[in-house]
């Protein structure tokens, strides 16, 4: 027998309706490419976004169209979110960070008809213009006044392209299983691949981003997203913000630590969510200067294992709850949070830095598991690991243009992650099962080894590989970069590392280096450290 329920279907335009009409008021805050800061509010956003809808269906833009954008974190990016995939077409993020050949890659393979581009990325765009025959416009994410000269094609400042728009108009009612953003994976082999996000899987990943025990939005939420709109959907923040009728604050194109503490500041934000590398010099900024706004409350870190002494010294030192989360843009991103339960916030503090690096349980929509190599269910038991996968409404399927499932044949996405799970489903990535290091037949995890590095007063970083061993297949080396005005010692680090790990486990050697090879996503190359010092 069928329910007798309506079938309305969950679309991405309907997010920001929501907002417009519940949270009309509640703040949307950015720091301009062009400088100023610039605030309106979600229903502002919600009829710009519908004039910019309207302008895309009167460039003949249709349902299913890929449209590039090349942004900051700032009001217009948000509007392309809506606007896009609002009228049908997929909103495809690229990441500016990424090499110029890359991003010609994904933007002919994407087929984008449009390209919006922030002032600070003219360049980029005019350098590779001439090999993206398919785009057919550049959108410039400013106003006239602003309006640079360019040899962009067909160029025109955003406010100019929108303008024409009179807002009488209506957002299609669309399949909820039909595409609506495209986000490609950083892709260390191989081209980068697409995960299509559908209108469904958006909606419901914003509902699970929402949630108390992930990142808690409602409308007393003031979230800073350091993490880009460019990755991963900036985590689904644009997306449960308008959901909870939290106030959004963008850094726009500033992510210097005078410029993030000043705006949350100045804006009372509670809440930020970012990767590891930008919370370390913030935390020492604010170190230095005895500023840490008032205000911050929680900060959500993740995209790779963030070092205990940076969940200390949050804690510790300027009272913010630390939020440990793991995910992948094949998930949208959400995979796991680490929100401590009462019995965790009672343990010693010693044993409670050591579960928060763990990265977390799934939320409702997200459910995990770990396989040995034969594809058998492992025990959650917090000892053993295995690889571990994920299935659930807001989980990849196959890559766009490419129909082979990813599929193991019972239905779960491989996610490339070796875990632990304990018996409250807490997981552990012991590390990605290309990093993990082998040596004499026994496993070192690569995070272990340098979260314990990062403990040493003097370490601000480390990045730990394997190199090969004629005697033990595998030996680990350790390359660091000291904290300022320190003269860390080969000696030193090492006798720290042993005070936690066996002595196999000790890197053969220790490189200290001024600063470590970034990806565009915020994770340490260790492809190009493999590459550097397995030669030496
Ligand atoms: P991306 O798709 O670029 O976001 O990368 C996803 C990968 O980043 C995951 O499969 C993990 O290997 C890694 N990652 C993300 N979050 C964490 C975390 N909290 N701890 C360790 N690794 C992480």
């Amino acid at each position: 027998m069928r329910g007798r329920m309506m079938q309305t279907p969950l679309l991405i335009s309907s997010l920001i309706e929501h907002a417009g009409r519940v949270y009309g008021t509640q703040e949307i805050v950015s720091r301009t490419v062009e400088g100023p800061i610039h605030r309106y509010t979600w229903l502002d956003a919600r009829n710009r976004s519908i004039q910019l809808a309207q302008a895309l269906g009167a460039h003949g833009i249709t349902a299913g169209d890929r449209i590039g954008t090349l942004g900051w974190n700032t009001y217009r990016h948000l509007e392309l979110y809506y606007g896009i995939s609002g009228m049908g077409a997929v909103c495809h993020t690229l990441n500016p960070r990424l090499h110029p050949t890359e991003l010609v890659y994904i933007v002919n393979h994407a087929e984008d008809r449009i390209l919006f581009v922030d002032l600070t990325f003219v360049p980029l765009a005019e350098a590779v213009a001439d090999k993206l025959p398919g785009v057919e416009r550049y959108v410039v994410l400013t106003d006239s006044e602003n309006m640079p000269e360019t040899a962009l094609s067909n160029a025109i400042a955003y406010e100019d392209f929108i303008a024409g728009s009179d807002g009488d108009y209506e957002w299609p009612v669309l399949d909820e299983g039909d595409a609506a953003a495209l986000c490609y994976t950083s892709g260390t082999t191989g081209h980068p691949k697409g995960a299509l996000y559908t209108h469904r899987s958006t909606v419901l990943h914003a509902f699970g981003v929402a949630m108390p025990d992930v990142f808690n939005m409602r409308p007393s939420t003031c979230v800073l997203p350091i993490v880009p709109l460019f990755h991963a959907c900036s985590w689904g923040i644009a997306y449960s913000a308008p959901l909870a009728g939290a106030k959004i604050v963008f850094p726009g194109p500033r992510y210097d630590p005078e410029a993030l503490t000043d705006l949350m500041t100045a804006e009372s934000v509670n809440y930020c969510a970012g990767v590891p590398s930008v919370f370390i010099p913030l935390v020492q900024y604010w170190r230095d200067h005895g500023n840490k706004p008032p205000s911050l409350a929680m900060a959500v870190m993740g995209g790779t294992a963030p070092p205990p002494s940076l969940c200390a010294a949050l804690e510790e030192d300027f009272g913010i709850e630390f939020r440990h989360a793991w995910g992948m843009t094949e998930m949208s991103p959400l995979g796991t949070v680490n929100t401590l339960m009462p019995e965790h916030r009672a343990l010693p503090l010693e044993q409670r830095r050591i579960f928060q690096t763990k990265q977390g349980r799934p939320p409702f929509g997200v459910e995990v598991r770990i396989v040995d190599d034969d594809g058998n269910r492992l025990p959650h038991d917090g000892i053993v690991f295995g690889e571990l996968q994920v299935r659930g409404p807001w989980v990849i399927q196959s890559y766009f243009k490419d129909d082979e499932s990813r599929l193991t044949e019972d239905g779960w996405f491989p996610t490339g992650d070796v875990a632990t799970i304990d018996s409250q489903c807490y997981i552990h990535i012991t590390d990605r099962s290309k990093d993990l290091i082998k040596s004499g037949g026994e496993w070192i995890s690569s995070i272990d080894v340098e979260n314990t590095a990062m403990g040493h007063d003097d370490i601000v970083m480390a990045a730990v590989i394997g190199i090969p061993d004629e005697r033990w297949d595998e030996r680990p080396i350790l390359i660091a970069v000291a904290a300022p005005d320190s003269n860390p010692t080969k000696e030193s680090v090492l006798e720290h590392l042993a005070g936690t790990l066996a002595k196999w486990q000790l890197p053969d050697e220790v490189y200290f280096v001024d600063e470590l090879p970034m990806g565009a996503t915020g994770k340490v190359q260790k492809t190009k450290l493999r590459e550097q010092y397995a030669a030496e």
